[in-house]
Order: C-alpha cells, then sequence, then structure tokens
C-alpha cells in the first residue's frame, strides 16, 4: 500500500461551505504472504477505512495498492471480481453480516454459486467440511442465523468467508463485539485457520491485547495516519511513540514490576476535517517541541523493521 489517502467530502456550516473530512493521510504498508498484521488506533482513525481501501471496496483519493506484484488501484469492475475471490473482509457484527431468513449452510454456499467454484452437487459436502473447520456442527446446517450465539455466528461468518478459498482476510474488529470469554476461542480459531488454508490476515482493533495475542506485526494509528509500526513484540516492550506510549499505558498490567505510569493524554483527538499542522498529534503530545507544531514528521526506520514517526526519535 503506497502513499493511500482518502478524503470524504462534505458540506458544513450555515453557509453549506465544502470541507473534507481527512480520514487517512499519506499511509504506506507492507503486509506480507502467510503474517498477521495488526493495525490498531482509536475509533475513528481510519483503521476501517484503510481496510477498505485495500480491498478495493472503497476508492482511494490518491496512492496505490498493489496485490502479489499487481496494480488494483484502477482495476475495473471485472478485474476486481477475480481479485475479491482471494480477498475477504469479516466485520465486527456477524449478525448484520447474514440473513436472518437464510439458513446457514445456504448462506455459506453462496460464494461458492457466486463464483462458479466447483460443481453444485459438491457444495453441501464443502460446506459441512467448513462448519467442521470452524468448530460448528454437521446439523447446524439447515439452521436460522437467531438460533446461534455471537461466538458462533462470527463462526459461520468466517466458514463463508473461507468458502471461496481466499489468500488474504481483512479481520475489521472481528471479536469486540464478543464477551472477553469467547473473544480468545475466536482469536484461536483465527490462528488455527491461518494454519490449516495458509491465510494472511490483516487484523485491525481498538484494543491492544487483542491485537498482541494474534499480530506478528503491529502498526498504529493515529487521525489517519501511520505513526509506529514493529514486530508485535518490539513494539510492546520498547514503544517509540508518545501516542504509542500513552496507549500502552492504558493496558492493565498484572505484573506490579513491569506497571508503568499512566499517560493521562490531554484534550480530546481533534476533528479530521481540521487537521493540526506538523505533527497531527501535537496538540496532545507530552514531549511536543516547537518544531512538531510546523514539521510533519516523517516514519523513519530504526532498524529491524522498527518505524516511527516521531521527531524526537531519530
Ligand atoms: Fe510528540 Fe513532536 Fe513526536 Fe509528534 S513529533 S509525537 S508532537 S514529540
Ligand atoms: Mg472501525
Amino acid at each position: 500500500v503506497s502513499n493511500l489517502v482518502k478524503h470524504f467530502p462534505i458540506k458544513r456550516g450555515y453557509f453549506q461551505e465544502k470541507a473534507y473530512v481527512k480520514a487517512v493521510s499519506n499511509f504506506s504498508l507492507k503486509i506480507y504472504k502467510g503474517e498477521t498484521y495488526g493495525l490498531v488506533g482509536e475509533s475513528g482513525c481510519g483503521k476501517s477505512t484503510t481496510g477498505r481501501m485495500i480491498l478495493r471496496l472503497l476508492a482511494p483519493t490518491s496512492g496505490s495498492v498493489q496485490y502479489k506484484g499487481q496494480d488494483i488501484t484502477h482495476f475495473s469492475d471485472e478485474e476486481l471480481r477475480n481479485a475479491r475471490k482471494e480477498m475477504q473482509i469479516i466485520f465486527q457484527d456477524p449478525y448484520s453480516a447474514l440473513n436472518p431468513r437464510k439458513q446457514i449452510g445456504k448462506a455459506i454456499a453462496e460464494p461458492m454459486s457466486i463464483f462458479n467454484l466447483g460443481e453444485k452437487r459438491q457444495h453441501k459436502q464443502l460446506v459441512l467440511d467448513l462448519l467442521r473447520k470452524v468448530g460448528l456442527q454437521p446439523e447446524h446446517y439447515d439452521r436460522y442465523p437467531h438460533e446461534f450465539s455471537g461466538g458462533q455466528r462470527q463462526r459461520i461468518v468466517l466458514a463463508r468467508a473461507l468458502a471461496v478459498n481466499p489468500a488474504f482476510i481483512v479481520c475489521d474488529e472481528p471479536v469486540s463485539a464478543l464477551d472477553v470469554s469467547i473473544q480468545s476461542q475466536i482469536l484461536n480459531l483465527l490462528q488455527q485457520l491461518q494454519e490449516d488454508f495458509q491465510l494472511t490476515y490483516l487484523f485491525i482493533a481498538h484494543d491492544l491485547s487483542v491485537v498482541r495475542h494474534i499480530s506478528d506485526r503491529v502498526g498504529v494509528m493515529y487521525l489517519g495516519h501511520l505513526v509506529e509500526e514493529a514486530p508485535t513484540d518490539a513494539l510492546f516492550s520498547e514503544p517509540l511513540h508518545p501516542y504509542t506510549r500513552a496507549l500502552l499505558s492504558a493496558v492493565p498490567e498484572p505484573n506490579p514490576k513491569k506497571r508503568k505510569e499512566r499517560i493521562v493524554l490531554s484534550s480530546e483527538v481533534p476533528s479530521p476535517i481540521d487537521l493540526p499542522k506538523g505533527c497531527v498529534f501535537h496538540p496532545r503530545c507530552p514531549q511536543a517541541i516547537a518544531t512538531c507544531k510546523e514539521v510533519v514528521p516523517v516514519l523513519q526506520e530504526m532498524g529491524t523493521g522498527h518505524r516511527v514517526a516521531c521527531h524526537l526519535v531519530s
């Protein structure tokens, strides 16, 4: 993903002046085959918009997305259709993703028909296999979505995403709506499926402990910008960006020896319509210096894949 930008035009105020919600600014990253890339940040920071642009469910304002070396940014609908077979997305709310009047076996088989995969008479057997893979039973085939719990529905949605034999799945807050006890079951299932189906994930979440559990690398987003990126262990043991440090200081730490003082950020997140000049984090940054108000910090490689955008780190 190179220099991705998304500005949503809006009208505001009494005179209906034209303005832009700057949801994503100059965003670049690479996701490697077989890995889980965790993208984390507060709600409204542009994570989901980024995920949708990567799948071309949303056209970027500028920038480009390459998939397996192919630039898909300007693919036609027909070309996108073929690429989509390999790319799936699952959302936070599994219930709204399922048709309440459709038996789940049929719902899972549907993408196979849409993409003309295999022969129709094989579909039922394939669905039964998928049900087993996601931890459901054959007798669930004829049941309706309301007969399942939230966790089970997320399993159904996963089975449907897997029906097209995808390579890449964007998981947009897939466990945020579930009870904590169920969350780890679904995270473990995602890891199991990654092995079984050789999947690559972009895992979007606002919860750092969830991201830590599942990701190989983590990117931290703030107001549409990628501010830090590192292998998971490095990010949690040696966070470099002041925003990442503040986020981490809010995560409960069971070991009192490791507990750090909580960094409380002043003021609210600024509006993405009027982004602050210089570093977008400067109005809330406890360490801001004069330069921060004027000059945009660029993402710099600090070695071993740790990248950070901050004037104080070099
Ligand atoms: Fe804080 Fe300045 Fe670093 Fe931005 S560039 S995070 S304002 S110290
Ligand atoms: Mg979101």
